[in-house]
């Protein structure tokens, strides 16, 4: 077989993306994963028992549906299909009481009653109206120039703000704690400046997109990225880890979907020293623990939200779920951690045998711990669904240290390809006017460490791919 145009190392979310996007302009790509199967952090596999199928990384997929590289995809004609829960995500508190976000700002917002009927839609209601710019800009880097400067201005005003700061808008322990919720997608603590940024914007995607989860599982969404490849002429060879730049055949150009840290051993001394005190400079964030159950039927939440959604946070009050985010940020591991849940059989049953039903739960904890942390999120889950553990037919559970050996893109066991901080946010991975570059001619970067960060969106392979194309002076 000839030399292809384009070697990608890493099939995740990215590299595919960019293969994509490279392929549908006429390139031959040859894309080189190390595990055994394509996906990165979007495979579904029978971990616990047979017959269940748990989405090993993700399973929520509010990026993608919001993402102009998945618009670009006729994913629908590949039988990917998009299910959302009747309530976008819940957040219970004590005494069976949640927040929930469902349906529009309004209604949200009436759900919340009392002072927050009218702060929440004074919050929300400018932002959801302008959502598209919004999220436009959110998914690109940052020296795109937004399509409407005003929206783009006032999001940026109070993303600004730290989670804990923006959240007095509000009154209702409900209101706070789901904001919480949210901003703790950003692994930083809610006192950190732009935690705002992110709550804001999955309270965004919550009302615009639903948070869906694919039928199936999230694995068909590689299924369907791979089958377009493949009949572009594209290749994946999976099972085969390049160790360093020189392992791949020689082509016209490089993009890999890996962090700075594997950067630096892929490429070594051929790096100019500056760019590698840059890449040594990329910080990480924290790492998870993550649990899979298996289970005899669905979670008995006490709230009915918990009952009618995909994602519940659990940890209590904002100042519950600040604490624990707190104590990560310090090293230490949160007695009652804030947790992120899915149980993905709300919407799409067939993930289980009749009746059953797959769950996951993770926790933050500090970066590459090895502590099983099963206990007390079960603990946080009995706090809202007595008689949780008597369900629980099998568990799978992968510390943050096991995650970084699942995926060597999870430093440490962080799933986010880095730290969220203001300064890899203005500049990710290092500041550069074009971040997906690298000063070696020819070479790319597309991953989670590139704008606009971790998440299944596709996006930084788009915006890779569009800067080798220019630099191929191909039309991009
Ligand atoms: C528990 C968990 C839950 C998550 N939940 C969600 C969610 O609900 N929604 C969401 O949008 N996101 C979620 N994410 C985040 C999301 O999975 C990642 O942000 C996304 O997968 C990043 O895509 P990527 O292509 O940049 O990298 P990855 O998905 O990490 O893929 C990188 C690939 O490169 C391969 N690779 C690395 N180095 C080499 C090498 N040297 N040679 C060959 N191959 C190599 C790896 O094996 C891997 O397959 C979650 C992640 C985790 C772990």
């Amino acid at each position: 077989m000839s030399a292809p145009d384009v070697a990608v190392v890493g099939a995740g979310p990215n590299g595919l993306a960019a293969a994509l996007t490279l392929a549908r302009a006429g390139l031959r790509v040859e894309v080189f994963e190390g595990a055994p199967d394509a996906g990165g952090g979007c495979r579904t596999a029978e971990l616990t028992l047979p017959g269940f199928a748990h989405d090993v990384c993700s399973t929520v997929h509010a990026l993608a549906a919001a993402s102009p590289f998945f618009a670009g995809s006729d994913l629908a004609a590949r039988g990917v299909r998009l299910l959302a829960p009747k309530v976008a995500a819940a957040h219970p508190l004590d005494g069976g009481r949640a927040g929930a976000i469902s349906g529009s700002v309004a209604e949200t917002a009436a759900r919340l009653g009392g002072q927050d009927a009218r702060a929440y839609a004074r919050l929300m209601g400018p932002l959801v109206r302008d959502s598209e710019p919004i999220l436009a800009m959110t998914l690109a880097p940052l020296r795109s120039r937004p399509d409407r400067l005003l929206p783009a201005a006032r999001f940026g005003a109070e993303g600004l703000l730290p989670a804990t700061v923006l959240a007095r808008r509000l009154h209702t322990p409900e209101a706070r704690a789901l904001l919480a919720g949210m901003a703790g997608h950003s692994l930083r603590p809610l006192s950190a400046p732009l935690t705002g940024a992110f709550g804001l914007t999955m309270l965004l995607l919550a009302h615009t997109t639903g948070w869906p989860v694919i039928e199936g599982g999230s694995g068909r969404l590689i299924a369907a990225m791979t089958a377009e490849l493949a009949e572009l002429g594209g290749t994946v060879t999976t099972g085969t880890w390049i160790e360093r730049l020189s392992d791949l055949p020689p082509a016209r150009a490089v993009v890999l979907d890996v962090t700075p840290r594997q950067l630096l051993a892929l490429a070594g001394d051929r790096l100019p020293a500056g760019y590698r005190r840059a890449m040594r400079r990329f910080r990480y964030g924290p790492g998870v623990c993550k649990v899979d159950w298996a289970l005899d039927g669905p979670v008995p939440w006490q709230s009915e939200a918990c009952r009618e959604t995909v994602t519940v946070h659990l940890g209590g009050t904002i100042g519950e779920v600040a604490r624990s985010e707190a104590a990560v940020a310090a090293g230490r591991l949160p007695e009652q951690p804030f947790c992120l849940i899915t149980q993905p059989c709300v919407v799409d049953p067939g993930r289980a045998p009749a009746g059953k039903h797959v769950l996951w739960g993770y926790c933050h904890v500090p970066p590459g711990s090895d502590a099983d942390m099963t206990d007390r999120i079960e603990a946080q889950i009995e706090r809202f669904a007595p008689g949780f553990r008597d369900l629980v037919l099998a568990r799978s559970v992968k510390t943050a240290a096991d995650m970084e050996r699942y995926n060597p893109s999870y430093i440490g066991g962080d799933i986010a390809a880095g730290a969220g901080t203001l300064r890899q946010t203005i500049g990710r991975p290092t500041l550069r006017w074009n971040p997906y570059r690298t000063p070696l001619p020819g070479v790319y970067l597309c991953s989670g460490s590139t704008p606009p960060g971790g998440g299944v969106h596709g996006m930084c392979g788009l915006w890779a791919a569009r800067t080798a194309m220019q630099d191929l002076q191909l039309a991009a």
